[in-house]
């Protein structure tokens, strides 16, 4: 499988180099170059695979000629027994056809697992191929920085660091990340704010002067494709449960970077009969605005109950794009282009293609709290803020009543006790079996001050030989 990038000038790569690049080198973002197909009796036949047996059959095209079978039904087999359900991702009725589709299962409790659970060990696995070692950086506001550490901790030929602002994530979300223990495991509390932290890592990037020379630098930011890839999988195992290839299914999914959402769009075509996918956006809403009006632009950030859906910009969102404009990439370089500067407007027929699969909805936070305190009401099903979004915006959105829609519940609410508390739910949501000594494991980070200097003396120093 090859892979292309959105601005049409860079290099294709394989499988293998697009997990260890970011952006590719003409600032686009690299897309297999043909998706692979399911025919209807090929997606009939996935009703008798259990999740992992499901994942290999969707993800083992995309990384042909790159990683042999055996080995990646192995590495994926390792990823999904760490998830604490035997489903995996299991699938939960609230009323005739509204379900949810349950993705925070895994060791962080938040859908990101899936993907970076899957990540670490390709990783690892490539790098002990290569003989090489990397480093990760990584700043975090919340549910990224646990889950790249999880997925990270036993992987020999990895260094992480993870920057968070110091006194400004909430514990639950801290202890997750600092509770981890490994020499190649570095929690780096800056003095400042996340944009202050995400500065200090793009920083980095420019200057990679502090690391060894055969030590390269990885990000495990939402860009990264081998995520998406995995996320494609839950979108066949909730349709397929549902009835596909004979029945159609629509999702609603609480959207940031529109990478959860984009891999159902990939879903869609390789074949997986998918009715729309909603588009749920909180107050920050970037892609709503641009649904609705044509016009994509920045607006000042606004911070909500569902902290990790709160963005300016959708970077996944360059990857729809490109098809919309019918993958010119010239066309997509320089609509980029122009929207550095400022606002632009999206073509009538980019817009008319993007209006036959997606639709968008916004949530507020006084929206996001009626929704957590209604379906707990009705189902006594504690929803956390992030799938609320997702839940209202399915139930506003008309469709045909043969349809059933899923909702991509993306975090516990046990990860989220404030929002759950100002939806007036009385019942405190409990953290699972495998984190209630949480609140009792030592810590481990450093503080350190907001100046790029420092930080780059605390990594050199703390690398692994
Ligand atoms: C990251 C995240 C999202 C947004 O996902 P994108 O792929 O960025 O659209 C939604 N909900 C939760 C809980 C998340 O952690």
């Amino acid at each position: 499988m090859k892979y292309i990038s959105t601005r049409g000038k860079a290099p294709a790569l394989d499988f293998e180099q697009v997990l260890l690049t970011g952006l590719a080198s003409d600032g686009g973002l690299y897309v297999p170059e043909h998706l692979p197909r399911f025919s209807a009796q090929d997606i009939r036949d996935m009703a008798a695979l259990d999740y992992p047996a499901l994942a290999h059959k969707i993800i083992a095209p995309f990384v042909a000629g790159s990683i042999p079978d055996a080995d990646l039904k192995t590495l994926i087999d390792d990823t999904y027994a760490e998830f604490r359900h035997d489903a995996v991702a299991p699938l939960v009725q609230l009323d005739s056809n509204q379900w949810v589709l349950e993705l925070f299962h895994g060791p962080t409790l938040a859908f990101k697992d899936f993907a970076l659970q899957l990540l670490g060990r390709l990783l690892d696995y490539v790098l002990e191929r290569r003989h090489q070692k990397v480093v990760i950086m990584g700043a975090t506001s919340g549910d990224t920085g646990s889950a790249a550490i999880e997925g990270c901790k036993r992987c020999k030929n990895i260094d992480i660091f993870i920057l968070h602002p110091h006194q400004r994530v909430s514990e639950v979300q801290r202890r997750q990340m600092t509770t981890v223990v490994g020499d190649n495991i570095h929690n780096l509390a800056i003095e400042g704010n996340f944009d202050d932290c995400q500065a200090m890592v793009k920083a980095s990037f420019a200057d990679r002067s502090f690391l060894p020379e055969d030590r390269s630098l990885v990000a495990v930011n939402s860009i990264n494709w081998a995520r998406i890839m995995a996320q494609i999988v839950y979108y066949f195992y909730a349709a397929v449960a549902l009835g596909a290839p004979e029945r159609s299914v629509a999702f609603s999914v609480p959207t940031g970077n529109f990478g959860d959402i984009f891999a159902g769009y990939l879903a869609q075509g390789m074949g997986l009969p998918i009715e729309r996918l909603i588009i749920a956006t909180n107050t920050n809403d970037v892609l709503h605005r641009v649904m609705t009006t044509r016009s994509y632009d920045r607006q000042p950030l606004v911070h909500t109950l569902s902290p990790s859906m709160d963005i300016t910009v959708s970077s996944n969102f360059e990857r729809l794009l490109f098809d919309l404009y019918g993958r010119d990439g010239a066309a997509i370089a320089d609509l980029m282009q122009r929207f550095d500067k400022g606002e632009i407007k999206l073509s009538d027929s980019a817009m008319a293609r993007a209006a036959e699969l997606f639709s968008s909805y916004r949530v507020s936070d006084e929206e996001t709290c009626a929704q957590i305190a209604s379906t707990w009401e009705r189902c006594e099903y504690l929803l956390d803020p992030h799938s609320a979004i997702g839940v209202r915006a399915a139930m506003q959105t008309k469709l045909p009543a043969h349809v059933p829609v899923v909702t991509l519940a993306t975090a516990h609410p046990a990860k989220f006790p404030d929002a759950v508390a100002k939806a007036g739910v009385e019942d405190r949501p409990g953290l699972p079996l495998h984190l209630r000594d949480l609140y009792d494991r030592p810590e481990r980070s450093q503080v350190l001050p907001n100046d790029f200097a420092a930080v780059k003396d605390f990594m050199a120093a703390n690398l692994s030989a």
